[in-house]
């Protein structure tokens, strides 16, 4: 029965709203969640509600289908045009899409896993099972969301080969200064300092920044400073759209 109070006429319509309201409200407070807790904590979180992982995900999808190009599109194109033997680690792959559409052995983690490809765990240092000097590619595509970040830029390091490739695709508006966003120069200098040198920096996405750079044979362990702890002071994620 439908209830007296809704509007008579396409009330279908009506609480699919109410419903698509609802499940971007979720969707913002568990994206706000992972940007302000460190990986351990947001390990915790899904651990004690895996729905909130789903949630998550159904909102990422959908603000994810209003953007123009999706980064990790542009991920796997960048992919299929090397050698399909590179190893690939995806970090934060969320439903595993790098691995469903490359022929390279790809490791996906994520805090949650939903699909048996998928290794649950948090990637902060240590935390990851590969072994050292294990993987050719190491990819975070908008997936540097902890105030740990940091240590999970320094488990890639660990992990790939000397010459390895890492791939960071991040929001636009976290790379954005003049809105309490990070200074991109200090963040590449930083990953710089962990030994690694600037390959590419690619602002031209409206929604994306693309920032690749590559392992060098060896690093000069000096003390690193790294842009504040969870690359902006509030998160600006996904602001530009409402669902
Ligand atoms: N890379 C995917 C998903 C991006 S959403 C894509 O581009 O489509 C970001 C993902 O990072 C989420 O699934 C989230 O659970 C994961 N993530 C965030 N912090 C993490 C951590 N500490 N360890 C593992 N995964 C993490």
């Amino acid at each position: 029965m439908i209830h007296p109070s809704l509007p008579s006429s396409s009330s279908s319509s009506f609480l699919d709203k109410v419903r698509a309201r609802l499940a971007g409200g979720h969707f913002r407070m568990i994206n706000e969640k992972l940007y302000t807790c460190t990986g351990k904590e947001a390990l915790d979180y899904f651990n004690e509600d895996p729905e909130l992982f789903n949630m998550y995900h159904t909102g990422y999808q959908e603000q994810m289908s209003h953007w123009p190009e999706q980064p990790v599109n542009t991920i796997i194109k960048w992919l299929k045009d090397r050698s399909s033997s590179l190893i690939v680690a995806d970090f934060g792959c969320g439903d595993a899409r790098l691995a469903k559409n490359v022929k390279n052995k790809v490791f996906s983690f994520d805090l949650v896993s939903n699909d048996p490809s998928v290794i649950a765990c948090d990637m902060s240092n240590w935390q990851v099972p590969l072994d050292s000097s294990s993987v050719d590619v190491a990819v975070f595509c908008l997936s540097l969301m902890g105030t740990n970040y940091a240590s999970y830029l320094q488990e890639a390091y660990k992990v790939l080969n000397p010459s390895g490739w890492l791939l960071i695709a991040e929001v636009k508006s976290r790379f954005d200064p003049k809105n309490g966003g990070a200074d991109p120069n200090q963040f590449t200098r930083a990953v710089c300092e962990m030994g690694f040198t600037s390959e590419l920096k690619d602002f031209s996405n409206k929604m994306f920044v693309l920032l690749y750079f590559k392992k060098k044979k060896s690093s000069e362990g000096r003390e690193i400073e790294w842009p504040s702890s969870s690359l902006v002071q509030t998160p600006l994620t996904f602001t530009n759209y409402k669902f």
